[in-house]
């Protein structure tokens, strides 16, 4: 049951060689037996998974089922979603029961998913290892040594360790692709815009997307099916026409330019991991794909860019956590500036009252033009960099991360070093493109992501090119020993 794609999921369930009852049942032990170990869920409520699944079972019999209808599916505690705590990894937000469905969590009501639980994250999705989470580090199934990555690791190790059969999570600077790299699965930043924000809380919202996280490209294009789509409650959501992403999947790679980054294999980029990445390449060469040298000449330019606006973006949208509206309040104060102050101290953990502080700071009046305004301009030369390489080219190829999966520890008192992790995917999220990471080989026993990026709203072809590459190769397939 734990290799099954989600359409072949499908199909037993139509065939009625199990329910969706019974299928939540074996992922809810499943997540009983290992997660204590990996901590990949912070809130689990099998109540709650299995009225799901028994409506789904309704709906099941009377043929008004569609693909996903009783899968379960993992859900990052960022998403907020009715009657369930949410809390996107954060005391601050550790009593918070959403009283609303985020869009994206609508969605997948709508279609008759099981939410199989809420998984661990680091606070407020600011992270690269899933060590800021309030609820403890999440490991990595393939070495319980090593971090998963993040800020979506919960859902990383829950599909890494077949916890789930799909999940969801968020990319702000590489939340789901860098993870994904970590993990060993497929994982999709859509087309800032293509997913609705509504209900998703917010980190850095000029940045923020939600998107499938996998096994393989085609889970993944089942659940954006579901996921993507125009939203009056987000004023960011895009009017894209509606799309089918499963319908391309088969098309042939021939003939299709893939863009290869100088900038993305120098100083910096692991040599194994390198060599795993040239090896892909050579993949798609033989694919009849052609390989075009391109340049991004600002990418060393992303992570300073990002960690003036992203912070910027999160010192504001932080500010509503002041401890007299909803989540945490300080137990003991004096008087109302000395509870705001309190609250805060207490409620945010390091991380985030860094990123606070750096926001507050780079948005200052005096320093506003020096760093944010500066940071946007060359935000827009990001962005110009990508349009133009996409003059040469469909696609664009390079590694997700520098390095495989790292220990724990090794990089949480070094900022700097963390921030790192994302310097291959940083610069889709301030261009607003999309980026997806899949299997592409293992290091030392530990799996090595491959990066696609893709044109606005070239989500479909980004997954054929993926499918292509998993129907050659295997690495998807692979999971860590002990999961079976
Ligand atoms: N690692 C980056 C950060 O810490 C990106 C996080 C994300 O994509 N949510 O901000």
């Amino acid at each position: 049951m734990i290799n099954l794609s989600l359409k072949s999921l499908n199909q037993g369930l139509l065939e009625k060689k199990f329910s969706s009852v019974e299928l939540t049942q074996f992922f809810l032990e499943r997540v009983q037996k290992y997660n204590t170990d990996i901590n990949a869920f912070i809130t689990i409520d099998e109540e709650k998974s299995l009225a799901q699944a028994k409506h789904a079972d309704t709906l099941i019999q009377s043929g008004k089922q569609s693909l996903l209808t009783g899968i379960p599916v993992a859900q990052k505690d960022i998403f907020c979603a009715a009657g369930w705590r949410t809390t996107c990894g954060s005391l601050m937000l550790d009593n918070f029961i959403a009283p609303y469905n985020a869009t994206v969590i609508d969605k997948f009501n709508q279609v008759g998913a099981v939410n199989l639980g809420k998984t661990n994250m680091d606070e407020f999705a600011m992270g690269s290892s899933n060590e800021t989470s309030y609820y403890g580090p999440v490991k990595n199934p393939w070495n319980h040594d090593l971090v998963p990555g993040g800020s979506s690791g919960g859902s990383a190790a829950a599909i890494a360790a077949r916890l789930a059969p799909a999940a969801t999570g968020t990319d702000t600077g590489g939340s789901i692709r860098q993870p994904a790299s970590l993990c060993g699965f497929s994982g999709l930043k859509p087309t800032y815009g293509l997913v609705s924000r509504f209900g998703m809380i917010a980190f850095a919202s000029s940045l923020d997307q939600a998107g499938p996280m996998a096994p393989s490209a085609e889970d993944c294009a089942v659940l954006l099916n579901v996921m993507a789509g125009h939203d009056e409650k987000d004023s960011t959501s895009i009017n894209h026409d509606k799309e089918d992403y499963l319908v391309n999947l088969d098309q042939s790679v021939k003939g299709l330019r893939i863009g290869v980054p100088k900038e993305f294999f120098e100083e910096g980029l692991d040599g194994q991991v390198q060599q795993v990445i040239e090896d892909a390449l050579n993949t798609y060469k033989k694919m009849g794909a052609e390989l075009i040298d391109i340049s991004l000449p600002n990418t060393h330019l992303a992570i300073p860019v990002y960690y003036v606006i992203a912070p910027a973006e999160a010192s504001s949208n932080l500010s509503r956590y002041d401890g007299v509206r909803y989540g945490y309040r300080a137990k003991e104060y004096d008087d109302l500036m000395d509870m705001y102050f309190k609250t805060r101290q207490q409620g945010f953990g390091e991380e985030v009252k860094r990123r606070i502080l750096i926001g507050t700071y780079v948005l200052s009046a005096g320093y506003y033009d020096a760093y944010y305004l500066k940071a946007q301009k060359i935000r827009q030369l990001i962005s110009n960099d990508f349009k133009k390489a996409f003059q040469q080219c469909d696609v664009i190829m390079g590694p997700s991360a520098p390095s495989v999966a790292f220990k724990a520890n090794e990089k949480k008192s070094d900022p700097l070093a963390m921030y790192l992790q994302d310097i291959y995917t940083i610069s889709t999220n301030l261009a607003g493109l999309p980026g997806m990471s899949i299997p592409a080989g293992m290091v030392n026993n530990l799996p090595v992501g491959l990066q696609l990026i893709g044109n606005y709203f070239k989500e479909s072809q980004m997954l054929n090119v993926a499918h292509a590459f998993q129907q050659e190769t295997d690495w998807h397939q692979k999971v860590p020993k002990g999961v079976i």
